[in-house]
């Protein structure tokens, strides 16, 4: 293999970071046919330059409960690639963060937002702080205190961060106060914002949407679609509720959502009057997914994952790692049929390997759930020109994207001996065209 003395250099710089390994190592083995024919890039040391971010930032993040007790967190950014744009990915809030993480999320940033077609790098940044059970005030303070060593780092052409994981639009709008306040600058330097100031419509439904295009799209392949189809989701966040919405929609019953305490499953399906309780519950409320099956009376797996369930399609839309071998043997043993990951890297290389070995259509995160990002690009195109487009022309744009990327990836796979394999096909579409323009800015 080209690239085993790298991947070797990558684990030993690098020491600890596991996600980031297993995201590097992914990416690297699927570049080996493109290497063959274009040993240009391995001249050039590409790979040695697109495994190191351009810049890390870590900082202090000290803030004050509502008690009046002190509390530090680390923030983070990390600048992973400016080839194509400046860098774009969101933050990450979740007691979970660490430089592992973030490195991975960054990194597959790189590649996501280059497929999506938009002039945007890669980056990602966010904190160990856990927004859970914390007051307004309490998340207020927080956001003020970490952009306050933020914003000298981002900007509207060097870096514009969106939200993740613990992070919507209450945060991104405590962190926009902030940054607007110490640069007195009203500009694009954050997306997901509210529709008022400066927001895309669309934008908040554009991950779990474009999910569910992407594997329309992997569907139509093999003359499938969604209606009639059982479909199980993971997660019952941002990128899940508008994958519950969009697959009902399209003709599919949702029958799972989750959170870290356990899933619900519900025979009957998720409805729309169920989804707007959820709707309700997680985003007003803050409760917890176990309250929907209280109120409508059906089955909670305390501290279990969705994958055990019976179901043609399955779209793990939490975080990474959350479908590993042996949920990916149950899919596959229960008639699977598609997977496409909401998420950023929820199955495992194992499950992944499974999938493919089998012949389950599969969608990776980077292709499946870059509508987020595309849409961000989309917002930050319409602060540049001052205007604001309607839901419907914002929808067709990202699912005109959805299946450009899905074109792309397919004929990449094609081209380099891989048919049918979207993980080969999205990575190779996603590096060249960021690899093609690090050789033309030189050595950088
Ligand atoms: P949210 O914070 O809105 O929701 C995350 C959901 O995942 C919650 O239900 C949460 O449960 C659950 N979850 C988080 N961490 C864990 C864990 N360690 N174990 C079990 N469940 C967990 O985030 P999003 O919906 O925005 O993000 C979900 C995934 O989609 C992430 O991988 C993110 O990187 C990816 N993504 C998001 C995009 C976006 O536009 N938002 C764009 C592209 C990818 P609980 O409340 O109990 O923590």
């Amino acid at each position: 293999m080209l690239t085993k003395d790298l991947m070797e250099q990558v684990i030993a710089k690098n020491p600890g970071e596991k996600e980031f390994h297993q995201a590097v190592s992914e990416v690297l083995e699927s570049l080996e046919p493109v290497l063959k024919k274009r040993p240009e890039y391995l001249e050039a040391k590409v790979l040695e330059r697109i495994d190191e971010p351009e810049r890390q930032v870590m900082f202090r993040v000290p803030w004050t409960d509502d008690k009046g007790v002190i509390h530090v967190n680390r923030g983070y950014r990390i600048e992973f690639n400016s080839a194509i744009g400046p860098y774009k990915g969101g933050l990450r809030l979740h007691p979970s963060v660490n430089l592992g993480i973030l490195k991975f999320l960054g990194f597959e940033q790189i590649f996501k937002n280059s497929l999506t077609g938009l002039p945007m790098g890669g980056g990602k940044g966010g904190a160990d702080f856990d927004p859970k059970g914390k007051s307004n005030a309490e998340v207020m303070r927080f956001c003020q205190s970490f952009m306050s060593e933020l914003y000298r780092h981002i900007g509207p052409n060097t870096d514009v961060p969106a939200g993740d994981i613990g992070v919507g639009g209450r945060e991104i709008g405590y962190f926009f106060g902030q940054y607007k306040k110490l640069t007195n600058r009203f500009e694009s330097v954050l997306t997901g914002k509210g529709i008022n100031w400066g927001g895309s419509l669309i934008r908040p439904q554009a991950t779990g949407f474009g999910c569910t295009y992407f594997c329309e799209e992997m569907l139509k392949t093999k003359k499938l679609d969604f209606k009639g189809k059982t479909v199980a989701i993971s997660g019952s966040g941002n990128v899940a509720q508008y994958a519950v919405q969009k697959v009902t929609q399209l003709g599919g019953k949702v029958v799972t959502l989750s959170d870290s305490d356990g899933t619900i499953y519900d025979p009957k399906g998720i409805d729309a009057k169920k989804w707007e309780f959820i709707m309700d519950l997680k985003n007003v409320k803050r409760g917890r997914i176990v309250d929907y099956s209280e109120k409508f009376k059906c089955d909670f797996w305390k501290g279990q994952r969705p994958w055990k369930v019976k179901c043609d399609i399955a779209l793990p839309c939490a975080t990474q790692n959350e479908l590993d071998k042996n949920d990916a043997k149950m899919l596959i043993d229960n008639g699977v049929i598609a997977v496409a990951e909401g998420a950023n890297m929820p199955s495992t290389p194992e499950a992944v390997e499974l999938f493919i070995k089998n012949g389950v259509l599969f969608g990776p995160g980077k292709a499946a759930n870059a509508g987020g990002v595309a849409t961000s690009g989309l917002e930050m195109c319409q602060n540049h020109i001052g205007l604001s487009w309607s839901a419907e022309e914002v929808d067709h744009q990202l699912h005109q994207i959805m299946v450009n990327i899905h074109k792309n990836a397919a004929d990449a796979a094609k081209k380099y001996g891989s048919p049918g394999n979207y993980v080969v096909g999205a990575n190779i579409a996603g590096f060249v065209k960021v690899a093609d323009a690090m050789l033309d800015q030189g050595v950088v």
